[in-house]
């Protein structure tokens, strides 16, 4: 160390005289002292370090700096522009106004969870949406749990526990994060009878494998895939006699599942829960958070009598909903009394059946932006594109949507240089998360609503273009 470098060091100023600062005192208030003091001291060992002047205002600042960075939370809203609107790693449904107040209410003071207003006993949770879900589905009675992973291993383990589960081997599909159809069918205690082959299974394959062990047929959606070509299923309405003639529940699992008719909103059609009630299945399990568009929640609905020995299994204790998501829920289901409204009320609704046309007009408005943004590094301009829905219902199907495509102007190592850009847009106050499309970032507007958002946190944007790895 040079006596210049020692001269300097001694002017570094002290921890104390840091956190008399003006500005350190806004920041022990916002963050308390403990913390400014381990920042600060953090700051000044670093200069001390570095061999760097480091002055009272600036030391300061730092520290804030460094205790906001920490202070933001982890699980925090980021701008979904991939264009799925049933994210699952984005946190699928966005709830709908009704139903955001309702969990704030619910979180904020005590409320009738399993409590009898009318004669001031005990009542049951389920009773708050059991009413709405027989009203929507016209099946016997519901019940809800933590989502439809925790329904379908319910329902088995009341109904097949010990017995045979009768499936098609086509249908035995893995959802994601490690949800397996036989491996949920063997932890719920059944033995798994496979059936059919993966693309053909018919009605005698079924008939062939009942036996005095079977404990309940079922039938599963393939949500996230699509067998074409030479292929053959047996729809629910088909097992029915069979289940009937026997004795043996049927159970229908209908993943995603919606409560209205999505070509009423220019979708293309999937399995109501209704349908599949009418069809005659015993019980039909669904989730929450896909095209519902509700909190994170599991389904039960069907058989009355069924329907109250899964309400007896200790199991349903375990994988039980708060007070939060069922209010939440509440509210949710009660905005299908009024279809005509849905789609404005209802998020997941309203941005699947935002159009082409409507979606396009985006990009213009942005047109400032891009050009400010693009320049030497990459290129942004507004092009067609299709998005998906995502979470499973309607696999293979998308809709036609607008994007903002932006690439890299360089010619060689276009991958990297868009994932670098997309680092570059990740790391804004409210990270932007949009899609890798041939070697391009895109930004999907189908689900981009907050617009004046996210110009705003635009302003924050900066590449840095050797250090990104743009230039
Ligand atoms: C999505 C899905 C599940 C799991 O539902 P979660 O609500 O994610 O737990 C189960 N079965 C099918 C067919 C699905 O599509």
């Amino acid at each position: 160390m040079t006596t210049r470098d020692t001269a300097m060091l001694r002017q570094l100023p002290s921890v104390d005289e840091v956190l008399r600062d003006r500005a350190a005192q806004d920041v022990i208030e916002r963050f308390g002292r403990t913390a400014m003091v381990e920042a600060v001291r953090t700051m000044l060992s670093q200069a001390r370090r570095d061999g760097e002047m480091l002055g009272v205002a600036s030391c300061a600042e730092r520290a804030a700096a460094e205790l906001e960075n920490a202070s933001r939370e982890s699980l925090r809203p980021v701008f979904n522009l991939t264009g799925t609107v049933l994210h699952t790693n984005l946190g699928r449904a966005l709830l709908a106004a009704e139903a955001v107040d309702a969990a704030i209410a619910a979180m904020r003071s005590a409320v009738a969870l399993e409590f009898d207003v009318g004669d001031g006993r005990r009542g049951e949770r389920d009773d708050h949406v059991r009413e709405i879900l027989r009203e929507i589905t016209s099946a016997e009675d519901a019940t809800v749990v933590n989502n439809n992973a925790a329904a379908v291993l319910l329902a088995i383990n009341t109904v097949a526990s010990g017995r045979e589960a009768i499936v098609s081997r086509g249908e035995l599909i893995e959802i994601g994060g490690a949800f397996r159809m036989p491996e949920i069918m063997t932890r719920a205690g059944a033995t798994l009878v496979e059936v059919g082959t993966t693309n053909r299974t018919h009605i005698k394959d079924y008939v062939e494998a009942v036996t005095p062990e079977t404990g309940m047929l079922l039938k599963v959606h393939t949500s996230n895939y699509r067998i074409e070509g030479f292929t053959k299923e047996v729809p629910p309405r088909e097992l029915v006699p069979l289940a009937r003639k026997h004795g043996i529940p049927l159970v229908n699992d209908l993943g995603s599942g919606t409560l209205v008719d999505l070509g009423r909103f220019g979708l293309r059609h999937e399995p109501t829960v209704a349908e599949a009630v009418a069809e005659g299945a015993d019980i039909i399990t669904f989730s929450g958070d896909k095209l519902l568009g509700g909190p994170q929640t599991g389904f039960i609905v069907g058989r009355k009598e069924l329907i109250a020995r899964i309400n007896r299994n200790p199991m349903k204790r375990a994988l039980r909903v708060d007070k939060i998501r069922l209010a939440a829920l509440e509210a949710t289901l009660k905005l299908y009394r009024d279809p005509d409204r849905l789609a404005q009320r209802l998020p997941t609704l309203r941005l699947l059946s935002r159009t082409r046309e409507v979606l396009a007009a985006v990009p213009h408005r942005m047109g400032r932006w891009r050009a400010r943004l693009s320049g030497s590094a990459f290129t942004s301009r507004g092009v067609p594109g299709a998005s998906q829905i995502g979470s499973g219902p309607l696999p293979a199907y998308t809709s036609s949507s607008a994007g903002v495509d932006n690439r890299t102007s360089a010619q060689r190592g276009a991958g990297s240089r868009s994932a670098a850009l997309g680092r570059a847009f990740r790391a804004l106050p409210v990270p932007v998360v949009g899609r890798i499309e041939e070697g391009a970032l895109v930004f999907d507007m189908r689900t981009l609503e907050d617009e004046a958002g996210f110009i705003s946190n635009l302003g924050h944007f900066s590449v840095r273009e050797k250090r990104d790895g743009l230039a």
